[in-house]
């Protein structure tokens, strides 16, 4: 299959890995170990300078989460007007062993959202943009 389509990722300082395996980029501190999202330049436990990039886990758990039911402020959001807002989840992936990160989710139905279910970092398109990828998380179906 050929690709036609080019894709860039909203951020490549947040997002490494592949458009098929993307990987988030966070660091993580040499002195205390403490992991963080989006990379730091100091640790914000210990203020150690001595913080590396590290690819986080593509897969952790929902901690919480909400629908986001009105539209942002447009301008500068949705250039293309409110009316083309959709509510759409949000929420918090405790990935494990490294630490929380808040993002877009790629269900919106609160019926199919539960607070520790697995999720699975992808990636979708910016709303507004859609030649530009976003880091988001999926819910991860029982058998996969
Ligand atoms: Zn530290």
């Amino acid at each position: 299959m050929t690709k036609t389509r080019q894709f860039r990722l909203i951020d490549p300082e947040l997002i490494g890995g592949t458009e098929q395996v993307p990987r988030l980029i966070g660091s993580v501190c040499a002195g205390c170990g403490t992991v963080t999202f989006p990379r730091q330049r100091s640790c914000p436990r210990c203020t150690s300078e001595d913080v590396q990039p590290r690819e986080l886990a593509i897969r952790g758990e929902l901690w919480s989460w909400t629908i986001q039911c009105f539209a942002p402020k447009a301008p500068p959001y949705l250039p293309g007007g409110v009316e083309e807002f959709e509510p759409y989840g949000v929420g918090y992936v405790e990935l494990p062993g490294e630490v929380r990160v808040e993002a877009r989710l790629t269900e919106s139905d609160p019926e199919r959202l539960r607070i520790g279910m697995s999720m699975e970092l992808t990636l979708i398109p910016v709303p507004g943009a859609s030649d530009t990828l976003t880091f988001a998380f999926r819910p991860v179906e029982e058998d996969e």
